[in-house]
């Protein structure tokens, strides 16, 4: 007997050695992706010209309002002749449209043009700057002002950088003669900011009015992150290739109100309140998805030992991972569907039980859930005939997820990298929402990515204040466009 169990501890202990030798060679020896991108001749551009360029249309007031009655059509107007008396060469050679009075389509074709094109979007209307805030910027909102090695303003990030990246890098290639192969398209939407239902979705139509799918599809979205995290020096491309999806609901209870000094055992405020508590005792499940493997595998092996060691050990510490991440908001919100109440009304006089009360609860849904799975979610949840669960417009099914294991992708990193040397690149979701998402019936290929660099404090710039951009980081961003252009043959 003693026999047998000191050899089963003996093979324990074997299996235990062998385990933790797998554990260890796995975390000394994981390696990036490889990189074997060389990095391009730069376009020289002329920079004085580009930037003060850029820095005349930060000072068009493109605002979306939230009331459609404050949209200035002049403003629009003007920024749309500013385009045409500077971007000459584009207007001559490219076919512009305008479409709905205000979004722009330009169309370049490529020397083949049965090919099926690709499209760069981008928006130039922007978000308002909030007038008790006006005084808190360093450099006026509204004047384009270069100083301290940035351009400040509005849009300067969001997203006319994007937009006017495009329009130099086009206006450069066509300077020196260059003509794509395939069609390349660009198109500027006006109205992203409230939704893009007249500007981006417009063009969608129209492009597939005219039966046209594309290759791909580029739009604003993750940025160049710098500092993502400690033990991590090197900036990482993250390429957003999927947005969430969006819903609200509204909870609505009811129950007999009456006099406060004789409660009832239950009001409709206490039903509401049993209800979210049961949402938020059970939130949708998370997975540590094959995407978000994806993410961190450039990066891992870069970080400290530790978390190396638990991150190219995913098979065995997914677990971990999962409990730990999802104490990180902006990890949580990558591994899960998440939720917040946002909205809560109930009661008009301190001294009467109210008969209704109502929450408005905001979702935000990962692409492996969808709205229908949500809804059957809280429903089962809240598990109560008193309470009744009301669908808010505007709700949206996630983005299908573009393949990493598409050509596309390799073309998008590579062109990330002839500019940024060796710069790792990671696929990601994007956790906001952005006007490609009109485009998914033309296109299985959406990519959600400006060449931005973005330190964890420059979050709170965009749609905020003191909103900038790097002067070299903007002559980047348009060498981007032009290997982006370029590679897209
Ligand atoms: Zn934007």
């Amino acid at each position: 007997m003693r026999l047998i169990i000191r050899r089963l501890l003996i093979t324990f202990f074997l299996m235990l050695i062998g385990l933790i030798a797998v554990i260890l060679y796995r975390a000394a020896t994981i390696s990036p992706p490889d990189i074997d991108v060389e990095v391009a001749e730069i376009t020289p551009v002329d920079s004085a010209k580009v930037i003060d360029r850029f820095s005349r249309g930060l000072q068009f007031p493109t605002v979306s309002p939230q009331d459609p009655e404050d949209f200035e059509p002049e403003v629009f107007r003007s920024f749309i002749s500013f385009l045409e008396e500077e971007y000459t060469l584009m207007h001559e050679r490219l076919e512009r449209e305008i479409i709905n009075d205000y979004s722009l389509l330009f169309t370049w074709e490529g020397t083949e043009p049965d090919k099926d094109p690709v499209l760069l979007i981008g928006h130039y209307d922007v978000v308002p700057v909030e007038p008790q805030t006006e005084g808190d910027w360093t450099y006026p909102a509204w004047e384009g002002t270069v100083a301290e090695g940035f351009l400040w303003g509005r849009g300067a990030i969001d997203d006319k950088s994007g937009v006017f990246s495009i329009l130099e890098a086009t206006e450069r290639l066509l300077d020196e003669g260059y003509q794509p192969e395939r069609t390349i398209m660009f198109g500027f939407g006006h109205d992203e900011e409230i939704g893009g239902l007249e500007g981006a979705r417009r063009i969608a139509q129209t492009l597939q009015e005219r039966d046209i799918q594309l290759k791909y599809l580029v739009d604003e979205g993750m940025p160049i992150a710098e500092q993502i995290m400690e033990g991590i020096d090197s900036p990482v491309a993250m390429l957003g290739v999927a947005e969430k999806g969006y819903l609200s609901l509204r909870l609505r209870a009811r129950q007999e109100g009456g006099h406060s000094s004789m409660p009832p055992n239950e009001t409709s405020i206490s039903i509401l309140s049993d209800a979210i508590s049961n949402i938020r005792q059970n939130p949708m499940d998370g997975e540590f998805s094959d995407l978000l493997r994806q993410t961190f595998r450039p990066i891992t092996p870069e970080l400290p030992f530790a978390e190396r060691l638990v991150l190219s050990n995913i098979w065995l510490f997914s677990g971990l991972i999962e409990s730990q991440f999802s104490n990180i908001p902006y990890i949580n919100a990558a591994l899960r569907t998440t939720f917040v109440p946002t909205i809560f009304d109930s009661g008009i006089k301190e001294n009467v039980i109210p008969a209704s009360a109502s929450a408005i609860i905001n979702f935000r849904i990962h692409p492996m859930d969808d709205v229908e799975k949500v809804k059957n979610h809280v429903r089962d949840k809240v598990n109560d005939d008193r309470v009744v669960i009301e669908e808010m417009p505007r709700a949206r099914n996630p983005s299908p997820v573009t393949d990493i294991e598409s050509g596309q992708y390799d073309l998008m990193a590579q062109s990330v990298q002839e500019v940024f040397e060796d710069m790792p690149v990671a696929p990601i979701f994007f956790l906001a929402a952005t006007d490609s998402r009109h485009f998914h019936d033309i296109t299985d290929h959406v990519f959600r990515f400006r060449p931005i660099r973005a330190t964890p404090a420059d979050r709170t710039r965009i749609h905020g204040t003191d909103e900038r951009i790097g002067v070299n980081n903007y002559l980047e961003m348009i060498q981007f466009q032009i290997r982006l252009i370029k590679n897209s043959t």
